[in-house]
């Protein structure tokens, strides 16, 4: 049996993560969870699963819940949630957004823990200071994401430097069949309906902008240890290879699924087993017929290509990309600025900032807040 302490257990990941371990009670317990502000489900969740502790993000909701549940410990804020992720446990699920995981993902690593990991940001925020930790505490890191769990397990018995390239798809997100000339002026709605994958809002805004399938090979990057110039982005509208990896001999591993996030959760939580899903729809490959695959257009793209020169560029750089991202992408959530914008203010920031190689925690942190109010200030 092992113990799950899920951090952003509201969310579209925490969700389905939860209904993982719903169907495995032999296999799986939820001993701790983390939300935000959603209250109403939080409740359900805490009366579905009995947890042992609790971390919402504002204290009076903190208190509300102590007073409903006894038994229960409840903590908040930041600081709460480094609490419930140090909490006694086998596998950390790092499902919140942005990189407000960052610091309970380094605590955790510190005990050793194991980490599933979702929550892309953070890798990319600060992806050396992960894996530098984990390699120290001993502690594995293991993807959620569908393309990186792909990866992960087209690897699985082979020796990684015998393979040449990594290959990630990409389905195209919400525009992927216009022009950019059309992007100008398409609205929050447009960019909210996502074609294969229903995930919060932040992340199908990213798949809208390809920003998210930039964060991806920065997390490719810093997961595998493969170099820029030996990742990949093909475009594949189906969303039924996940990803694939080359090897030396040019032989290719893909990996292939339902665009189902569940099948990726639930082997980051089994692993190294494999559980059954009696109730999942299984690949029928007939009925689809035929798979398309299409070079990626980085004029087109244009967020992807930023995505890959912060990479190379490395340091803070990839903390500036996502700062500016997070910031841009609440301000269209918003309706304070355009499509186009996203991408636009996060290419003002990464031409101001000045990099600063091999950042300490503290210099992310100042680097992630400064980006945050130079992004705000675009809109002056
Ligand atoms: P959601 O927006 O659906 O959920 C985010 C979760 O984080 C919610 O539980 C939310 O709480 C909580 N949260 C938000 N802000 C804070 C905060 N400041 N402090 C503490 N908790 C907070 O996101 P997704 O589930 O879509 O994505 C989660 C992560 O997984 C992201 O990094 C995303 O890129 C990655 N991912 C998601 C996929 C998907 O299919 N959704 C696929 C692959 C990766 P509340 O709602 O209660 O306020
Ligand atoms: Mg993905």
């Amino acid at each position: 049996m092992k113990k799950i302490i899920l951090l952003g257990a509201t969310g579209s990941i925490g969700i389905q993560t939860a209904d993982i371990i719903r169907e495995h009670p032999e296999a799986f317990s939820l001993v701790g969870l983390s939300a935000g502000r959603n209250m109403e489900k939080t409740r359900e969740l805490i009366q579905e699963f009995q947890p042992e502790i609790v971390c919402v993000q504002l204290a009076e909701d903190a208190q509300k819940l102590q007073h409903e549940f006894k038994g229960i410990l409840f903590v908040h804020g930041n600081k709460g949630l480094i609490d419930a992720s140090t909490y006694e446990a086998d596998v950390l699920v790092n499902a919140v957004i942005g990189s407000v995981g960052l610091e309970p993902t380094l605590e955790a690593i510190k005990l050793g823990r194991t980490i599933a990991i979702a929550n892309k940001e953070t890798l990319v925020t600060a992806g050396h200071l992960v894996m530098q930790s984990a390699k120290k505490y001993g502690a594995d890191i293991l993807p959620v994401d569908s393309e990186h769990s792909a990866l992960f397990q087209a690897l699985n018995g082979e020796k990684i430097e015998q393979a040449s390239r990594l290959i990630l798809t990409a389905s195209g997100g919400s525009f992927r069949d216009k022009t950019r000339d059309e992007l100008a002026g398409v609205t929050v709605e447009d960019a909210l309906n996502h074609p294969n994958w229903s995930m919060g809002s932040k992340i199908t805004i990213d798949s809208a902008t390809m920003l998210n399938k930039g964060l991806e090979v920065i997390e490719a990057h810093v997961l595998f240890d493969f170099a820029y110039d030996d990742i990949d982005v093909l475009l594949h509208r189906e969303s039924i290879i996940h990803s694939m990896v080359e090897f030396q001999d040019t032989s290719v591993m893909a990996q292939l699924g339902t665009p189902d996030m569940r099948v990726p959760i639930q082997y980051a939580l089994s692993y190294p087993d494999r559980l059954p899903r009696p109730a999942a729809k299984r690949l029928d490959l007939a009925e689809i017929a035929q798979l398309n695959f299409k070079a990626m257009d980085y004029e087109r793209f244009r967020a992807l290509k930023l995505a890959f020169d912060a990479g190379r560029e490395g340091g803070t750089m990839t903390t500036v990309l996502n700062a500016a991202n997070e910031q841009a992408v609440a301000m269209f959530l918003n309706r304070q600025i355009g499509f186009l914008q996203i991408e636009e203010f996060i290419e003002r920031a990464m031409l101001g900032h000045k990099t600063i190689a091999s950042p300490d925690l503290e210099t992310i942190l100042a680097a992630d807040s400064e980006t945050r109010k130079t992004v705000e200030n675009m809109l002056k």
